[in-house]
């Protein structure tokens, strides 16, 4: 099983993909992920890269596409893959259609969380990020408990640079400008499911998993 799940920045896709990579056995792709792995080991991509994150711009199509390619092309994603935060565009997302055909797969649904924009603003404002794990937290809403991958205690949480109001406010902008189009061309060739997100972490992981029950795939084997 392939999957793509789609949301704005906030809209809390992260908290639902690290559960779904743990309940589905799908090796979890986000290409924020991997921007931030790539400045953290200061490679070219990643210096590149991290000009158009601190303004909350895309990253240009040729440099997303390239590093989504070469991850995509892991023995790893034998499985199937959730793919988070890619495509954002529609050039990334004909990107995508001919990396599966090159895998001989094809997607096979798209998961839109979605979320009012004066929800985003505020949760993103309480966003806190594992350092080790990426997993994302929030003050208030979904406070660190207990590492879900048993690893810490807590002690790698920051706040994102990009998650600061006004670079928050630029994302979202993006989003609606770049990301709605990808969201209608889902919709048209009738993969696209919406979940609605307003809710607590519990409830959107629920309708998320009845979503993916009223799917017609396979499970994955691995
Ligand atoms: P995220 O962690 O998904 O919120 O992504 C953080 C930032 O990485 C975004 O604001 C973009 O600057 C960049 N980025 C992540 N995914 C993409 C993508 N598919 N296309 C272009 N830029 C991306």
């Amino acid at each position: 099983m392939d999957l793509v799940l789609l949301g704005a920045p906030g809209s809390g896709k992260g908290t639902q993909a690290d559960y779904l990579q743990r309940t589905l056995g799908l090796t979890h792709i986000a290409s924020g992920d991997l921007f931030r792995d790539h400045f953290q080991r200061k490679t070219e991509l990643g210096l590149r890269a991290s000009e158009y994150m601190a303004r909350g711009a895309l990253v240009p199509d040729p440099i997303t596409i390239a590093m989504l390619r070469e991850r995509v092309s892991q023995p790893d994603t034998l499985k199937g893959v959730l793919l988070d935060g890619f495509p954002r565009t529609m050039e990334q997302a004909i990107a995508l259609n001919e990396m599966m055909a090159t895998l001989g797969r094809q997607i096979d649904a798209v998961l839109y969380v979605e979320v009012p924009d004066e929800e985003l603003v505020e949760r993103l404002s309480g966003r806190l990020v594992c350092r080790e794990c990426q997993v994302p937290f929030h003050r208030i809403a979904n406070p660190f408990d207990t590492c879900p991958h048993g690893r810490c205690t807590g002690e790698h949480l920051y706040q994102r640079a990009d998650d600061a109001p006004e670079t928050v406010r630029a994302r979202l902008v993006t989003f609606h400008r770049q990301t709605a189009p990808v969201i209608d061309y889902y919709g048209l060739i009738n993969l696209l499911f919406t979940v609605p997100g307003h809710g607590s972490v519990d409830d959107v992981r629920r309708a998320t998993l009845d979503v993916i029950r009223r799917l017609d795939i396979d499970k994955p084997s691995g």
